[in-house]
């Protein structure tokens, strides 16, 4: 039986996950970030707010939980998550 949390469908991706278990969607997912700590009690306060990232389908609506987590910095909340190379240049050839 398939743990399931407000409706999130835990699971565990094989090589990839981009295709809806539900309905079959293949274009991949939306992307939320939910508090990971939201509801518990912190024992230790953290700088860093770790947040679960859901996979939303687009599709159907199906959330899922493949165990995903980030993290954000205070500095720089905004600068966040999937950021490939923010700061670099990429050098250019010729
Ligand atoms: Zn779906």
């Amino acid at each position: 039986m398939a743990a399931e949390n407000e409706g999130i469908q835990v699971i565990k991706p094989g090589t990839e996950f981009s295709t809806c278990p539900k309905c079959g969607y293949a274009k991949g997912f939306h992307s939320a970030y939910l508090d990971a700590s939201a509801g518990k009690p912190t024992p230790v306060k953290s700088t860093k707010k770790v947040y679960r990232v859901l996979l939303i389908c687009p599709e159907c609506g199906a959330q899922y939980d493949i165990g995903l987590k980030t993290s954000l910095s205070e500095d720089c909340a905004q600068v966040v998550t999937v950021s490939m190379s923010c700061d670099k240049t990429l050098p250019k050839s010729g």
